[in-house]
């Protein structure tokens, strides 16, 4: 941020007077520019045995698949953000359910929730950000070619958790190694104990 949006003077990185992280301050009309984590929210859609899982049309990691899954809104819960995300990029109309996964990626401040949701009726296609759509068993997913480490441990998860027939809430953390474009480290906090 160089630019305050109050006023449009420059901003200075500063640590405001009581806090402890340095702020984006407006030197002229005293606004402090807090910057915190997005919330990015999106659906595990079952039909059957089958996921929804969609190809993306836009950067980053254009013609991979992913979950429908996007930037919460103002204005909105968290399950009715999955289900837009879900209309928009699948066009596909979800019932919500219970929250599944939750995970912290730190070196992007974001907060991924997915949750599972029911599709009343195998309806869906490509939305403006995905190429294609489809409907996809365990043996079909495209493991090689998910979008986001986030979404390929989500599903891990999912299939493992299914196999047993419960799906308790996963939450996690992933982080980018120092230094290494595409690769993570993916932590599983043990929610059992
Ligand atoms: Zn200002």
């Amino acid at each position: 941020m160089r630019y305050c949006s109050q006023c449009g003077s420059g901003v200075t990185l500063t640590v405001p007077e009581g806090d402890n992280m340095p702020r984006h301050v407006c030197a002229e009309c005293g606004t402090i520019h807090y910057q915190n984590p997005k919330i990015v929210v999106g659906c595990i859609p079952e039909w059957g045995d089958q996921l929804l899982l969609c190809k993306r049309a836009i950067e980053p990691r254009y013609g991979l698949w992913t979950l429908p899954a996007g930037f919460m809104e103002n204005g909105e819960t968290v399950q009715q953000g999955a289900a837009r995300e879900t209309l928009e990029e699948a066009q596909a109309q979800v019932e919500v359910g219970a929250l599944y996964a939750l995970f912290n990626l730190p070196h992007i401040n974001q907060v991924y929730m997915l949750f599972r949701a029911r599709l009343p009726a195998p309806e869906y296609g490509p939305g403006a950000e995905s190429l294609e759509t489809q409907l996809m068993s365990e043996s079909e997913i495209p493991w090689d070619e998910i979008a986001f480490p986030v979404i390929h441990e989500s599903l891990q998860l999912y299939f493992r958790d299914r196999a047993t027939g419960r799906f308790p809430l996963r939450t996690g953390s992933i982080r980018r190694l120092e230094g290494q474009a595409r690769r993570y480290e993916v932590l599983i906090e043990d929610n059992a104990a």
